[in-house]
């Protein structure tokens, strides 16, 4: 029956490759980048238009998706986007991948929801959470199973968007990643500031670049 419907449905997919991850705390390590169509926000700085211009994608079925997928030969992907809970058939792609072992990373921007991912959730699903201006809302049925908080440094951003009282039972355990924008010098400067002041109210936090950029990798 499963198998039924992984042939039968379709899944929007902008692009795969393979890479290693450049953002957060796994940086560096090889991995397989899933880039899923379709993104509810519309960031000021955001680096993947591409992915919600409605023509840079490919449908897949999900079992060729998967296929696909086992032919890169590594048991960690990333689901990405766009905003991968913006599609549908995210859990039943990330169920089938927790299935066949692998390890998945989905990063979002936190302000959607899917029912069906919560019983999927255990320690191989990791999801990088990446809070969006202005709101910086995450849906409050996904603040339980955030692996990490990850928070682009801009000209906008507050400490206050950062230590917010819905936030507080995540930050405490050392999940917050800093990420200047762009990787310009003043942002880091701002990133080292905003450590300092976590610091202060016993919260650590690291500050990492997009090193897939530093180092010209897609
Ligand atoms: S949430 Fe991500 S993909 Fe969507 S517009 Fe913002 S930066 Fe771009």
């Amino acid at each position: 029956m499963k198998q039924e419907i992984l042939e039968k449905k379709d899944i929007k997919v902008v692009e795969i490759f393979r890479t290693i991850e450049g953002e957060g705390r796994w940086v560096g390590l090889p991995i397989v980048f899933i880039r899923l169509e379709g993104c509810n926000l519309r960031c000021e700085w955001c680096d993947t238009k591409y992915s919600y211009d409605g023509i840079t994608f490919k449908t897949y079925k999900i079992s060729e998706l998967i296929q696909q997928i086992e032919k890169q030969n590594l048991k960690r992907v990333c689901i990405t986007g766009g905003e991968p809970f913006y599609t549908p058939e995210l859990p039943i792609l990330t169920e089938t991948l927790l299935e066949k072992n692998y390890k998945v990373f989905i990063e979002t921007n936190g302000t959607l929801w899917l029912p069906e991912m919560e019983p999927l959730f255990n320690e191989n699903l990791y999801i990088t959470c990446s809070p969006k201006p202005p709101t910086y809302y995450i849906h409050p049925k996904l603040i339980p199973f955030v692996s990490e908080l990850k928070f682009v440094v801009d000209k906008y951003i507050k400490i206050e968007d950062i230590i917010k009282p819905e936030f507080i039972p995540l930050i405490k355990n050392d999940i917050i990643v800093l990420q200047p924008e762009s990787n310009k010098p003043e942002m880091v400067k701002k990133a080292l500031k905003f450590q300092d002041e976590l610091l202060k109210h016993g919260v650590e936090s690291r500050i990492i670049p997009q090193c897939h950029k530093v180092l010209g990798l897609p």
